[in-house]
């Protein structure tokens, strides 16, 4: 397993997590299994929306004895009453479930405690003005919630929690397929418009927890994607991985079989991570834009392109860090002696040439 930081805790999240969406085709002897064999790989970050509350006795059982090796995100907003997922911003009742959620999951605390799935402006201002926002606020002082979180697929509302420069933690839906067409409801907004939040999320110290990086599966697939060609799972990761801010990706599993098959990225070899086959049918708006994949090296003067790109966009956005972390880079943009590899590998159509030196000016070197 490999693990990445929670900016502002300094906490080690594992960089695959457990989403739970669809483990309830699952029996209860599976779920627990399920379970431990994920805490066995070294997973430690634990989404609790399942479609069905029949899975959560399965996760409290396997977790019994096991919280400190957890990581747990629940949900203010996810109602579990009737037996199946439902959604609210009636404050007494996302209140109540939560605290619910809680005792069925044998714990007192959250370690990501979410303002839940917000996706209108409406609903945002419900949550705020409404009670559930000064709830998990105080819920955070209290050391009941150890990092305010949220989670939404509209790139306005997630600007608007990061605004408040609360939030410690986002959930977000984020794979090519989102990025780059307007084929779903789960992933409207311009390419470009969705990148600089990516960045925007790390300039705000706020990491990003990946939800549906297979966007339903419909990547997997060459009939169902809106590319025509189907990608695997491992490119799916890596490419979330990818984008600044990216701290874990989560995706649901209806079982055993399904997290091997996740777990399977750490064995791919980077030829079989490598998605840049998606500048050959990414749409226009992809053209000419670093999207930090990679494919371009190697580079004969030792430039980590990818990086070098990744830590120019972040801090021109005001990120010092990223600037700090480009400093460090063994070589750099000044090196390049413009030879036209890279420019020649790129799917993306970006001139790196061009793109160096621009990178050299701001830097200084
Ligand atoms: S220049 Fe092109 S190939 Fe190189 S990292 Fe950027 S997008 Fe990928
Ligand atoms: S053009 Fe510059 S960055 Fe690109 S491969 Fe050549 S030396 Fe490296």
């Amino acid at each position: 397993m490999e693990y990445r930081t929670v900016p502002r805790s300094g906490q080690k999240v594992s960089v695959i997590g457990l989403g739970m969406g669809s483990i309830h085709a699952a029996d209860a002897r599976e779920v627990e299994e399920t379970v431990r064999l994920a805490l066995d790989a070294g997973v430690n970050l634990f989404d609790f929306i399942p479609s069905e509350a029949a899975p959560f006795e399965g996760y409290a059982r396997a977790l019994k004895g096991q919280r400190d090796r957890a990581l747990m995100q629940v949900h203010i907003g996810a109602d579990y009453s009737s037996g199946k997922y439902g959604w609210t911003t009636d404050a007494a009742l996302a209140i109540s479930q939560f605290e619910e959620r809680l005792r069925t999951l044998g714990t007192d605390y959250a370690d990501f405690g979410f303002i839940h799935c917000i996706d209108e402006d409406a609903d945002f201002d419900q949550v705020m003005n409404g009670g559930i926002w000064d709830y998990a606020c105080r819920m955070k002082k209290e050391g009941v919630i150890r990092h305010l979180a949220f989670s939404t697929h509209d790139v306005g509302v997630a600007r608007r929690f990061l605004a408040t420069g609360a939030m410690d933690w986002g959930m977000f839906s984020l794979n090519p397929l989102y990025d780059y067409t307007d084929a779903s409801d789960y992933g409207k907004g311009e390419a470009d418009d969705r990148a600089r939040l990516y960045r925007e999320f790390e300039a705000a110290g706020v990491g990003i927890s990946v939800m549906k990086a297979f966007a339903g599966g419909q990547l997997l697939d060459a009939a169902a994607s809106p590319f025509g060609r189907a990608l695997t799972k491992a490119q799916c990761i890596q490419y979330a991985l990818d984008k600044p801010g990216v701290a874990s990706v989560l995706p649901g599993v209806r079982g055993k079989q399904d997290l091997l098959d996740v777990l399977a990225y750490f064995d791919a070899t980077a030829e079989e991570r490598d998605y840049s086959v998606l500048g050959e049918f990414a749409p226009p708006a992809a053209e000419g834009s670093c999207v930090y994949c990679n494919h371009c090296q190697p580079c004969p003067r030792g430039i980590q392109i990818g990086l070098a790109n990744k830590y120019y966009d972040l801090a021109r956005l005001g990120d010092a860090l990223a600037a700090d972390h480009y400093r460090e880079l063994e070589h750099h943009a000044g090196d390049c002696v413009q030879c036209g590899h890279c420019d020649t590998r790129c799917p993306f159509g970006v001139k790196q040439g061009a793109r160096m030196r621009e990178i050299a000016a701001y830097f200084g070197r």
